[in-house]
């Protein structure tokens, strides 16, 4: 087979991070890129994801890890089939990212970082301020432990750079990884952001 025509292969890229440090819109930013370069992708968001696959787990240490336990067993069977699986969560314990990066293989892990002041600053949700007034519990990097991946693929500094720029880092790092052979460089499908 000419190497030129290889075909696509599936992957997973996992964001993890802070709540409102960018996951979900630098996630919807690499899928629109993707799919327009005619890669089949699913994206898997974790706030989606707790509304049915996951409706019956709650925040603690055990449903957390029960959660991305879940999403990694999807990701794994969407993987081996050629699909981008592209997951959007918090994940915060280092442990249960490494068990499913070594069940999926194909994995890119990128670490959406972005200072507590800022994420509290930003507020998009509302959740912080309700989490320090303590009217949300367990609440990731106020009351709850968040941990930071030690060799993510990718760091994204999401105070300093803008979504656009974070996602063609994403895209580069997968066109490295050799899951697409089709990314030329620069986003085509969102020209706008
Ligand atoms: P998460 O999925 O991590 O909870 P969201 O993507 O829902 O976070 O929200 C992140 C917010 O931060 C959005 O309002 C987005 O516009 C803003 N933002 C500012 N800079 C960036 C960046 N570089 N990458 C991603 N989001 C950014």
């Amino acid at each position: 087979m000419r190497k030129d025509y290889t075909m696509n292969q599936g992957g997973t890229i996992w964001f993890t991070g802070l709540s409102g440090a960018g996951k979900t819109t630098i996630a919807r930013l690499v899928e629109l890129e993707l799919r327009a370069l005619g890669q089949k992708v699913e994206v898997l968001d974790g706030d989606i994801v707790r509304t049915n696959l996951c409706k019956d787990l709650g925040f603690s240490k055990e449903d957390r890890e029960r959660n991305i336990q879940r999403i990694g067993f999807v990701c794994q069977r969407l993987s081996r089939n050629g699909i981008v699986a592209i997951v959007a969560a918090i994940s915060p314990y280092r442990e249960a990212r490494e068990e499913v990066r070594e069940k999926i293989g194909h994995f890119i892990e990128v670490y959406c970082k972005c200072p507590l002041e800022v994420l509290i600053n930003r507020d998009t949700k509302g959740f912080y301020r309700k989490a320090l007034e303590g009217t949300i519990l367990n609440f990731t990097g106020i009351s709850d432990p968040y941990e930071e991946p030690l060799s993510p693929e990718l760091v994204l500094e999401t105070d300093k750079e803008t979504p656009r720029c974070c996602a063609e880092k994403v895209l580069e790092k997968v066109k490295q990884n050799g899951y697409l052979n089709l990314y030329q460089n620069g986003l085509k499908a969102c020209q706008s952001w």
